[in-house]
């Protein structure tokens, strides 16, 4: 099904009806948490948990600073793919649609050719634009190969991205069992597949929303990306938004020392036990006090995906090994 839209270069768009289906169905579940029976401390500590992991490590680490910006190499390799099945479980969809989708953000970020543009308002950079995407924007063989080149010649990253509706229903049927064992099966069912899932989908949509609406900019990048701090905590460091467009394939994404991180941490905890190597930073960041960070971009616009397989040896370095 299809309609038009007015939108000079967008000539027709579609219905997702699969991910609407799906979400919207998360939705209607997630509103059983309002039912007393359903509730028990031990599940909202598992969503808690479950939010941390597969929106925090599943999406804002692997994802996004890991798969589309290529911020580090994780040791072993296969580790990348166990990781990428946890962000699988965020009902995101699979990598390399997500992967494509953001590298196109970014070499058109604010403009017509953004997936997301905040110039179409909040609802559309939130939701609308998966809900409703242009033709452009489809799921195409030679959409993938575009923007994600390295991920869509790499035959597990095609079966994860091809099958990732299998980890989050494993992921709640799991929690089923489990919280049954706990003798509270429907509680960890609510709360940790589905709130956790809805909340995990709205705070990873902030940042594609809010931080490119409200907040600071510490530099003058081409695009309206801000720093907004409460999405910074919602979303474990992505909220440094206006940092990362900045420096797209720095792995850490708060320079300042209040504007936490919980996604570099990650990182450089994993490089401490020898998980994670060729982790990138500014060479500003090691150089500078952070409180003088510079109001220009490195590169701020990237205008093809083979940029990303590239590393930035002029603006960034290599913090570990
Ligand atoms: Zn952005
Ligand atoms: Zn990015």
């Amino acid at each position: 099904m299809s309609t038009t839209t007015t939108h000079s270069n967008r000539t027709q768009t579609t219905i997702a009806w699969g991910p609407v289906i799906w979400i919207g169905v998360l939705h209607a579940l997630a509103l059983l948490a309002f039912v007393p029976a359903y509730f028990s401390w031990s599940a909202l500590a598992v969503c808690v948990f479950l939010h941390w992991l597969t929106g925090g490590i599943g999406i804002c680490m692997t994802y996004h600073r890991l798969l589309t910006h290529r911020s580090f190499v994780t040791r072993p390799r296969w580790l990348e793919y166990v990781l990428t099945a946890i962000g699988c479980c965020a009902s995101e969809g699979g990598a390399i649609g997500w992967v494509s989708d953001h590298r196109r953000h970014h070499a058109h970020s604010d403009e017509e050719d953004d997936v997301h543009s905040p110039n179409r308002g909040f609802g559309w950079a939130h939701m609308f634009w998966w809900m409703t995407p242009d033709i452009t924007s489809d799921h195409t063989p030679e959409y993938y190969a575009k923007w994600a080149p390295d991920l869509n010649k790499d035959p597990v990253h095609r079966w994860l991205d091809k099958y990732h509706f299998i980890f989050p229903i494993s992921m709640a049927v799991a929690l089923y069992v489990i919280g049954g064992m706990m003798g509270n099966a429907m509680a960890w069912l609510v709360w940790g597949a589905f709130v956790r899932s809805i909340l995990v989908l709205h705070t990873t949509w902030l940042v594609n929303s809010a931080t490119h609406i409200w907040g600071y900019r510490s530099h003058e990048t081409r695009d309206s990306s801000t720093n907004l701090w409460w999405v910074a905590l919602l979303t474990y460091g992505e909220g440094w938004h206006n940092n990362h467009h900045a420096y797209q394939t720095s792995a850490r994404h708060g320079l300042r020392w209040w504007e936490v991180d919980m996604t570099y941490i990650a990182i450089r905890l994993m490089s401490f036990v020898g998980l994670a190597h060729t982790i990138k930073l500014p060479k500003i960041h090691q150089s500078r006090p952070s409180s003088h960070l510079p109001s220009h971009a490195d590169n701020d616009r990237q205008s093809d995906a083979d940029n990303y397989r590239q590393s930035d040896a002029s603006e960034l370095a290599v913090a570990a090994k």
